[in-house]
């Protein structure tokens, strides 16, 4: 048995898996104070021997394997998981070797494993939810660099009928601060999910998504984009960022991946289970590399 932790910003999944990618039992439990947080998932998985532990954080986190702070939270608005030493603290309860990624390149990881990327290399993975997100795989291999990128935060052209301020704390209208779900709702009014599908407010969306994909795709040329995330619940965005996508590319890159728009960004095929299944491959594909390094 493996387990596996989904460490987001509002909840915590936990779950207990097999090799096979089967979830046996989970839980999802509010994050509250770190303390309090914390206890309940060590109740959860009390009496459960588990063989390695996956996990997919929210971020920013210290992913340096030589860093004295290695798998530490460092700089999130959460001001009590601020500088928290999330790796530390579930190597010494659990003593087993803990796997720890981002979330996003987690669920990215886990779709090649056991979800939609299972018949490719190389793909990016991009939530659009209360934060933009994204994490790639590329020839078989998570990409860390100095520590795991974050393109959630990458400079997009203005959508020339969007006058909205952008609510990105550190950099105002970044991609994050024009489409994720905050920034949604403080341009229309009402939340994603009260929006009529006919609203502009969607074709922006899916202009700032289409850009965004493009650069990923000239920058690393994954073979498959996934797009989670609670704002992708609306399903009629895919059509748009697609179109929107083709549309800007305008015909630059051509090959078996990108021509078939329809079977190149698509949505999770985990589900609501992508972060989950993510942590979990970590634990059964990867290395606990800090406490090798040790
Ligand atoms: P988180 O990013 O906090 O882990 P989600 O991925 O569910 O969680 O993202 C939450 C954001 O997505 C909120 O801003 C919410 O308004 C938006 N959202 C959630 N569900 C929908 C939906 N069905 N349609 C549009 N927006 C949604
Ligand atoms: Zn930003």
């Amino acid at each position: 048995m493996f387990g596996a932790i989904e460490a987001g910003g509002t909840k915590m999944v936990c779950g207990i898996g097999m090799e096979t990618g089967e979830i046996i039992r989970h839980t999802s439990i509010p994050t509250t104070t770190p303390e309090e947080t914390m206890a309940r998932i060590f109740e959860f998985f009390a009496g459960e021997s588990i063989e390695a532990l996956g996990v997919g954080t929210f971020g920013p986190v210290d992913l340096d394997p030589d860093s004295d702070t290695y798998g530490h939270i460092t700089t999130t608005p959460k001001v009590r998981w601020a500088n928290y030493p999330l790796y530390e603290t579930l190597k010494s309860h659990f003593g087993v070797p803990v796997i720890l990624d981002t979330d996003v390149n987690g669920a990215a990881f886990g779709e090649m494993k056991f979800g939609g990327a299972k018949d490719v290399s190389s793909c990016v993975y991009m939530t659009v939810g209360t934060g933009i997100g994204a994490g790639a795989v590329i020839d078989g291999e998570l990409v860390h660099g100095m520590g795991h990128p974050e393109m959630g935060h990458i400079l997009v052209r203005r959508h020339p009928s969007d006058d909205s301020n952008g609510v990105c704390p550190y950099h105002g209208d970044c991609l994050e601060g024009l489409a994720s779900g905050p920034a949604i709702e403080a341009r229309s009014g009402v939340k994603g999910h009260l929006l009529d599908e006919t609203d502009e407010t969607w074709d922006i969306e899916a202009d700032y998504l289409a850009q965004a994909l493009m650069n990923f795709a000239l920058i690393i040329a994954p073979q498959r984009i996934i797009l989670g995330g609670g704002v992708m619940k609306q399903q009629h965005v895919f059509p748009k960022v697609r179109e929107a996508f083709k549309e800007k590319l305008n015909g630059y890159i051509q090959n078996q991946y990108v021509d078939n728009v329809e079977t190149y960004i698509v949505p999770p095929t985990l589900g609501d289970f992508a972060g989950l299944k993510g942590a979990l491959a970590l634990a059964i594909y990867k290395e606990d590399i800090h406490h090798a390094r040790r």
